[in-house]
């Protein structure tokens, strides 16, 4: 849904567009605020984003924050990026999508290192410029909650495996304590989808 010319998004869910990257309100809102930063040339993760395109992806990363401050009273968001395509997958396995490269946030405190510290390696970095060094060539979930930023990588075949196929708005949904908006079939969050298009323009 992230290639803009699929169409999937409408013109007022694009936000902000800079030079190569956008930001965007995407359908599925597990809570009003729901943002989306995305490469317009069509790259699997962001470790295979050109490294000129991270300064960009901060300012709008940062355009991000100062918005949930505002509207939220959110100061540490959860910022996440399912790194699913970093050991060269190019299609969602399940449903036959192409993977491309989408940086998350959430104006939600959620501890998500949790889960994903029982289930993978956790690698510290300073932020996204440096996930393909830190990630190398494996699929990876890149987090940062506000308090603390890691990779998880795989230990084993079986975790390269579980983090290629990996969907972590149900596990997000159900820390945050309501597991029945885990998936944007079932919970599409279109009222949260306008409220969140209609608090950006007046910020
Ligand atoms: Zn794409």
């Amino acid at each position: 849904m992230y290639c803009l010319g699929t169409r999937q998004l409408r013109d007022e869910q694009v936000l902000l567009r800079g030079d190569d990257l956008y930001l965007c309100a995407p359908r599925g809102q597990l809570v009003e605020g729901y943002l989306v930063v995305a490469p317009y040339r069509c790259v699997g993760c962001l470790a295979q984003l050109p490294p000129d395109c991270f300064p960009e992806l901060a300012r709008l990363l940062a355009a991000v924050t100062s918005f949930y401050a505002r509207a939220y009273g959110i100061a540490h968001p959860l910022v996440y990026e399912q790194g699913r395509a970093g050991g060269g997958r190019t299609i969602d396995e399940e449903r036959g999508f192409p993977l491309h490269a989408h940086l998350c946030s959430l104006p939600l405190a959620a501890d998500l290192h949790v889960p994903l510290s029982a289930a993978y390696q956790a690698r510290p970095l300073s932020g996204p410029h440096e996930i393909a060094a830190v990630a190398g060539r494996e699929p990876y979930v890149y987090l940062d909650d506000g308090q603390r930023r890691a990779i998880y990588v795989a230990r084993d075949p079986a975790g390269r495996r579980a983090l290629e196929g990996l969907r972590l708005k149900p596990v997000i949904a159900a820390l945050a304590g309501f597991p029945e908006r885990g998936s944007w079939r079932a919970y599409p969050g279109d009222r949260e989808l306008a409220a969140t298009i209609e608090k950006w323009r007046r910020a």
